[in-house]
């Protein structure tokens, strides 16, 4: 199954309030140039393509009071502006409310982020993509990768998808939202965006007849 329009991302904005504690993120300066360059990776293998003028996914990383996560509606791509990031320092489901240090805004999957964070005391990273080629050839790469399956396509943002697709996620390095995308996790940036391109690359090369 193909990305459904709904979950599209160009024009759909953040669904979650948001409170700015200050306008600058924490300097994580290691961290962040390491997340500025899977911006630049996943701009350059196609696995953020740039819908309504900006690129379709996002990336974090742990840090101790949360996690930094790239702003809604921006461009994932070389050069990318480390104070542009934010970082969530708590998170309100009940309110649906996040609180932020820096002047952006985060994704509008900052909710997904924050449940895997959560659940998932293993995990330091987590990107998300659009892959066509990913969804098309979804079965075929969950059996040659440890890959989850979501049960169904969900509107994306929402608290619910949050939730469920976290949970379907369990204990898997990744996992394939139907009609809608991927999510690779990992130890390190590093761990969960090779996967990512490794899949990638497998569903090119399935594509080729491979
Ligand atoms: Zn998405």
């Amino acid at each position: 199954m193909s990305m459904t329009p709904e979950n599209r991302e160009c024009g759909v904005r953040h669904r979650f309030t948001v409170r700015h504690r200050d306008t600058t993120p924490n300097p994580w300066p290691a961290a962040m140039q390491q997340l500025a360059h899977w911006c630049a990776v996943f701009d350059s293998e196609g696995l953020a393509p740039v819908e309504g003028g900006a690129s379709a996914g996002n990336l974090s990383f742990r840090t101790p009071a949360g996690f930094v996560i790239t702003p809604t509606r921006s461009r994932l791509k070389t050069g990318i502006d480390w104070t542009s990031f934010v970082e969530v320092v708590r998170a309100d489901a009940q309110a649906f409310e996040l609180h932020v240090l820096g002047s952006g805004t985060p994704s509008s999957d900052a909710f997904l982020h924050e449940r895997i964070y959560a659940a998932r005391t293993d995990v330091n990273a987590v990107l998300h993509g659009h892959d066509e080629l990913v969804l098309e050839y979804a079965h075929a790469l969950a059996r040659e990768f440890p890959i989850a399956l979501t049960t169904g396509t969900r509107d994306f943002g929402t608290l619910i998808d949050s939730q469920e697709t976290a949970s379907e996620l369990g204990a898997m390095p990744y996992i394939i939202r139907l009609g809608h995308g991927f999510v690779s996790v990992g130890r390190t940036m590093d761990i969960a965006g090779d996967l990512a391109v490794a899949v990638h690359r497998r569903a090119v090369h399935m594509k080729a007849g491979g």
